[in-house]
């Protein structure tokens, strides 16, 4: 059968989708994007409808979140059952079997052997905060290690953290004292201009021989913050055994690694979480996003030994509520039971369709990721590397006039994020309107 989607019947935005906007940007804040005028009305595996009855095929899913797809019906009826029961509790003070099977599903798929713990939260920064809390409990430390293009979240602990856009910093501060940012992998904007494998991971020794020789004792740092692969930085994924390098640097001086899998875990890279293309085990796992396929949902794994927190140390009153609890088990049913495999699969033919459009368009500088969390780094020339910035906001926009839904990430990248429920034609389709964009934009 044919694909009903993408179709564009109006001009963009539709009549009903304009008074809409309208009606938005008269009293929503100021700060959110809204990078085009989309206005859904409802969705259908990878296909966005929007109230003029235009249809999109999605690359974006809301941010990595839409992991099942909009409105998966096996989610969607997890969700109904659930709201049939009960709506709340507060998990934090009393107990329901959801929430239990949901911590015993999350601490058995968190790499590493041993017992682990379980936090339910509402979000990723949630999450992050209660991590940060958390290392700096176990270790009786107080300072922080994160990277330089690194995104933790908004509030003010994960957002000390974040240094993705000055933008995010700008008249909020003072931040949480005690956080020092470093080179994260990106080889292909290297800090230090060196070239892997030649490099020998220099911008991990730099952080002994640089920060820890001259400014910070280790013996000060609860915790490092690391994303496996960079989100709103730029998706960018650093060389192999980086990650390795950065967990023996932690063992060394007993520091507890926190992995930020908000955006790369729960099956989108092909593997439940990324880290395990890397063989990296961490002490304290944190994701969300994908988690509860757009319920909101977050969750902190950490390892036995490093859950020090006693009775009454932490909580949250709708972390781990109960629709949000049953939407994220079958999402893990999903995931599990088919959609992290094809992500990997679909994943490789959007690589090699992104290799076959870079070798038509110059513009186009790096292309990485891991599976369905895939980045293309734009640029105005592939020798001086300088960044297109102009072009990823003019390709996001005709992308979504020919019924293409992407979304930048960092400076110059646009990222490639899809339900995990694509199928092959999607892949094409969505390649085929890139090509068209950077055919007519280039
Ligand atoms: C989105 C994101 C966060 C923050 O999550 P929210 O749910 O928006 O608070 C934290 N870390 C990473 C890696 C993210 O992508």
């Amino acid at each position: 059968m044919p694909k009903s989607y993408p179709r564009i019947v109006t001009p963009l935005p539709g009549p009903n989708a304009r008074a809409i906007v309208d009606r938005d940007k008269a009293v929503t804040a100021p700060c959110y994007i809204k990078e085009y005028p989309l206005v859904i009305a409802r969705g259908e595996g990878p296909m966005v409808e929007d109230v003029d009855g235009n249809r999109f095929l999605d690359f974006m899913a809301g941010i990595a979140v839409s992991a099942t797809g909009y409105g998966h019906p096996a989610v969607v009826k997890a969700v109904k059952d659930a709201a049939d029961r009960f709506l709340h509790i507060c998990g934090s003070d009393f107990y329901f079997e959801g929430m239990a099977a949901l911590c015993e599903r999350l601490a058995r798929i968190m790499p590493g052997d041993g017992k682990k713990r379980v936090f339910l939260t509402n979000s990723g920064t949630e999450a992050i905060e209660g991590a940060m809390k958390l290392a700096r409990h176990a270790t009786g430390r107080t300072d922080f290690i994160a990277f330089k293009g690194a995104f933790h979240g908004r509030t003010y602990g994960a957002l000390s953290m974040t240094s993705s856009k000055a933008r995010q910093h700008g008249g909020f501060g003072p931040f949480l004292p005690g956080v020092h940012h470093v080179a994260f992998g990106s080889c292909y904007r290297c800090e230090f201009d060196k070239t892997f494998p030649s490099c020998g991971l220099f911008c991990v020794s730099h952080i002994e021989r640089d920060l820890f020789a001259r400014h910070l004792d280790p013996r000060d740092v609860a915790a490092v913050f690391v994303e496996p692969i960079q989100g709103e930085g730029g998706y960018v994924v650093p060389p192999p055994g980086w990650l390795k390098a950065i967990r023996d640097l932690c063992d060394k001086y007993g520091i507890v690694l926190v992995l930020d899998e908000v955006q790369s875990g729960i099956g989108r890279t092909g593997k439940m979480f990324a880290c395990e293309h890397e063989d990296v085990v961490p002490d304290i796992l944190v994701t969300a996003k994908g988690l509860g396929s757009g319920m909101p949902i977050g969750a902190i794994v950490a390892r036995d030994a490093v859950s020090t927190w006693e009775t009454g140390s932490h909580g949250s009153t709708f972390g781990g509520n109960p629709v949000c609890c049953a939407a994220a088990l079958a999402t893990l049913d999903l995931v599990e039971g088919g959609l992290m495999a094809n992500a990997r699969v679909r994943g490789e033919q959007l690589t090699r369709g992104l290799q076959t459009l870079a070798q038509r368009h110059g513009v186009i500088g790096d292309i990485r990721g891991r599976g369905l969390m895939q980045g293309v780094e734009f640029v105005t020339d592939r020798t001086t590397r300088a960044p297109a910035v102009d072009l990823v906001h003019r390709l996001e926009q005709a992308a979504f006039h020919k019924g293409l839904l992407l979304l930048a990430a960092g400076k110059n990248a646009l990222r490639f994020a899809p339900p995990l429920v694509v199928d092959a034609e999607d892949v094409e389709i969505a390649l085929g309107i890139l090509g068209e964009c950077l055919d007519e934009l280039d």
